[in-house]
């Protein structure tokens, strides 16, 4: 882990992170105000290049102003296309209009698609960019935090079909991101929280260290300045190695899954409605039950179980399956649930469970009886 930085040092110098994929490598770029030299970066990439900014409804008043400003500065000619904000928006639906509407905007094969958004922008118009003309560049400027450290990074694509999440996509990787971290600053506490969690989780995977610091500073990542920065680098730059040697998770990149097990459950028995949970909040009740349920195996000690669990409750995170809002069902539904997820082979359930804090591992082949016996005694308060 790299030393942190002080509140009290001047505003930082970007933070370049390169993603090392051979022809595919691309650079994360990270700092406060990097939006209004967005055009500029652009520009350089793809000199004469047209562009399309993909965007919510949310951010189109907030934040795409400043890129069109920013874009136009550099000469760039650029059309937006705004879709309603939510994960309804990964839908076929919206992804057909999507592509019709790149289309109807004249973007040709060596233009760009820029992604101006959270994960549900960047992981549809990713996904558009894939196949649109077969393949054309696109850029990930990620709005939420979740999107900063996690969903923008490592070129997976995608939308949900009724039979599960993520389901239908591709693996595209970005030709630039840009994580203005100053962008964050219009986020809802409740998202931030949410994307908080993924950056828990870099320290829980293999970075102890980076877990301490986590404790230490969450408020200060939460107020901005460089420590916001400083974890968003940090999580860029581990999920970027783990990409680097398994870029379509054939082997470790799994260990990026930690606590989603769990999660991509919880989210599918609460039908995705972001009223009750979203993404980032289904991941901390994730990492804790992965921590517990690594407790229970007695492979991790409680000690750190209980770490995790208290770190992620006071950021204001949920970490209980009885903390979600109209409840989850028994025991039976939650296992059912879990194994209608992709990461299930031949029935066995693949989870990854830790022995202490950044000591987690992919461990296959887990009993669903066995998890179904911990959820009860989860749900039963044991
Ligand atoms: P999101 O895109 O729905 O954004 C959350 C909410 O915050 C939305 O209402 C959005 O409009 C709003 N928002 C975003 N940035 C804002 C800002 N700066 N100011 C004010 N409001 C802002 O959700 P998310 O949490 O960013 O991403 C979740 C999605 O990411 C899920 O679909 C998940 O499957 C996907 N994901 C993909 C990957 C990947 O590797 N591709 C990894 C993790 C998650």
């Amino acid at each position: 882990m790299t030393a942190a930085p002080s509140s009290a040092a001047a505003p930082a110098a970007p933070i370049t992170v390169p993603v090392a994929l051979a022809e595919r490598s691309y650079h994360i770029r990270i700092g406060r105000g990097l939006l209004a030299g967005a055009g500029a970066a652009i520009a350089g990439l793809a000199p004469g290049a047209r562009a399309a900014i993909v965007t919510d409804e949310n951010l189109a008043g907030l934040h795409a102003p400043a890129l069109e400003a920013s874009l136009a500065a550099a000469g760039i000619a650029a059309t937006r296309l705004t879709i309603p904000p939510g994960e309804a928006s990964k839908s076929y639906a919206r992804f057909a209009a999507l592509c019709d509407g790149l289309l109807a905007a004249k973007i040709e094969r060596n233009d760009l698609v820029i992604a101006l958004g959270g994960g549900v922008v960047g992981d549809l118009s990713g996904f558009a960019a894939a196949v649109l003309r077969r393949g054309v560049r696109f850029v990930q400027i990620p709005t939420s935090l979740l999107a900063q450290v996690d969903s923008s990074v490592g070129g997976k694509t995608g939308i949900n079909s009724p039979h599960g999440k993520n389901l239908v996509g591709a693996f595209h990787q970005p030709a630039l991101v840009l994580c203005d971290t100053a962008l964050l600053d219009t986020l809802s506490e409740r998202e931030f929280a949410a994307g908080y969690a993924e950056v828990v989780k870099y320290g829980l995977i293999d970075d102890a260290g980076f877990f301490d610091w986590c404790e230490a500073n969450w408020r200060r990542v939460r107020a901005g300045g460089p420590e916001r920065d400083h974890a968003v680098a940090t999580s860029c730059r581990a999920k970027a190695a783990i990409v680097a040697r398994d870029e379509r998770e054939d082997g470790d990149r799994a260990l990026l899954n930690l606590g989603h097990t769990f999660a991509h459950a919880l989210e599918r028995l609460t039908g995705y409605d972001s009223a009750r949970l979203v993404h980032g909040e289904a991941v901390a009740i994730g990492l804790s039950l992965a921590f517990r349920f690594s407790q229970a195996l007695e492979l991790c000690p409680g000690q750190d179980a209980g770490r995790v669990a208290a770190h992620l409750a006071a950021c204001g995170l949920p970490t209980r399956l009885q903390d979600v809002p109209g409840g989850t069902g028994d025991a039976d539904a939650i296992v059912e649930a879990m194994t209608q997820d992709k990461k299930v082979r031949r029935g066995a359930l693949t989870f990854i469970l830790a022995r202490g804090i950044g000591r987690s591992f992919i461990a296959p082949g887990i009993p669903a009886e066995t998890v179904r016996d911990f959820i009860a005694r989860e749900l039963a308060g044991a």
